[in-house]
């Protein structure tokens, strides 16, 4: 056996109580985790029974909710640790790409010291796993890849990883399909893509490309898809023929599908269904534009479309903003779409937990098990509706049954 860990005093919700027509309250209770292995192996009424044998961790009444996961980041891109730098003012896309081009090969230089200070940002947040994006581009080639691998190697133990390949210049272009290849073959584990139309000018054929080559490393999918209206509308409808046809039912998944909401609420149903048939999932960063309307993320989720958030690439050539927190986008999402009540907030917190909440639809406690990992993010609050709804800054960072952030 391993090491034992009893963590004292934990707070976990265990259910609601109605206080009025439609009113619901949260219940909590105190418990003793008994943990081995990193595992939960027992879940007890804190302070009864025998004497805990074993280290002591007493979480003093604190909440333990389910750590976060952050489904869509870009380590490789941020300022952070470098001096101050605002946006440089462009008209167009292609000039922003031009833009990044320019400062990549400068950037490359510091990619491992720049991620690493980014990590450390999300894990103190209490993301304790990234789905991370990397450039796989003809500037820079797999420089950046070396720089996010070498970062995240040395946060082994605290935080779980998936390196997306990410032709960010386009696909379709010189030697890109040889180096998405190479990545793959050098510590990438999900391939990419970008704008099937937008960037590459040839939807089916860069559709097929990047299929292509997630079945040739067997690996799963995460298409960028910023194309909006009816093009993009389309090129969701073809993918998931090709998903289809692939057999990839469950292993690939489209960011922001902006597109999504832009079609008529006939074809948001009819997509919806589609997209829950083959499991592709649709990752959200929940962004600020009032230029752009977002997925219908309520509608993916009844339809059964598995919705992640995440930070997106931040304080980069992109954008000056963004705090690493996956838990604001959700704050966010539920201020943009009206949840103010006790249920609401506890439900939405899934889109930074890959789907767990402590209660389910119908208050019924589902988490934590026996046998789930420790792997926590203790807030002094009342609930996780309280948690989404105010975002406490003061959080205890769990894995394994280890406090790495406390
Ligand atoms: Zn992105």
């Amino acid at each position: 056996m391993g090491e034992l860990i009893w963590l004292t005093n934990v707070k976990l919700e265990t259910g609601e109580r109605q206080v009025d027509d439609g009113v619901y309250e949260t219940l909590t209770d105190c418990f003793d985790l008994k943990i081995v292995d990193g595992r939960i192996a027992e879940i007890k009424q804190a302070g009864q029974g025998s004497e805990l044998l074993g280290k002591q961790i007493d979480m003093a009444g604190k909440l333990a909710v389910p750590a976060f996961k952050e489904m869509h980041n870009h380590l490789d891109k941020t300022y952070m640790s470098l001096d101050w730098k605002a946006v440089t003012p462009v008209a167009t896309l292609t000039e922003r790409l031009q833009m990044e081009a320019e400062e990549l090969v400068e950037l490359a230089v510091t990619t491992e010291q720049r991620a690493t200070n980014m990590i450390e940002t999300l894990l103190k947040k209490g993301t304790t796993h990234i789905r991370t994006h990397v450039n796989i581009d003809p500037y820079i080639g797999l420089k950046n890849l070396e720089g996010v691998k070498a970062a995240l190697e040395s946060f082994k133990g605290k935080v779980t990883h998936e390196i997306v390949a990410f032709p960010q210049h386009g696909l379709l272009r010189e030697e890109v399909p040889h180096l998405m290849r190479e990545a793959m073959r050098s510590g990438a584990t999900i391939v990419g893509g970008l704008d099937p139309a937008g960037i590459d000018r040839s939807i089916e054929r860069s559709l097929y490309e990047v299929m292509a080559i997630a079945t040739e490393f067997d690996s799963d999918v995460d298409i960028h898809l910023h194309d909006g209206g009816s093009v993009g509308h389309y090129t969701v409808d073809k993918w998931i023929e090709i998903v289809e046809e692939a057999g990839y039912k469950g292993r690939t998944a489209l960011s922001h599908a902006f597109c999504l909401g832009d079609v008529s609420a006939f074809q948001q149903k009819a997509i919806a269904e589609r997209l829950a048939d083959q499991v592709v999932a649709i990752m959200s960063t929940v962004p600020i534009n009032l230029n752009r309307t977002l997925p219908p993320i309520e509608l993916l989720d009844r339809s059964g479309v598995n919705v992640h958030f995440g930070c997106d690439g931040f304080y980069d050539s992109w954008s000056p903003y963004g705090t690493g927190d996956v838990l604001e986008k959700v704050t966010r999402f539920c201020e943009m779409y009206g949840k103010t009540d006790e249920r609401s907030l506890r439900y939405a917190l899934k889109y930074a937990t890959q789907g767990i909440t402590p209660l389910d639809n119908k208050g019924n406690q589902v988490w934590p098990k026996e046998n789930d990992k420790a792997d926590f993010v203790f807030f002094e609050a009342a609930s996780t509706a309280e948690v989404v709804a105010r975002k406490p800054l003061n959080r205890w960072v769990m894995v394994a049954g280890q406090l790495v952030q406390s």
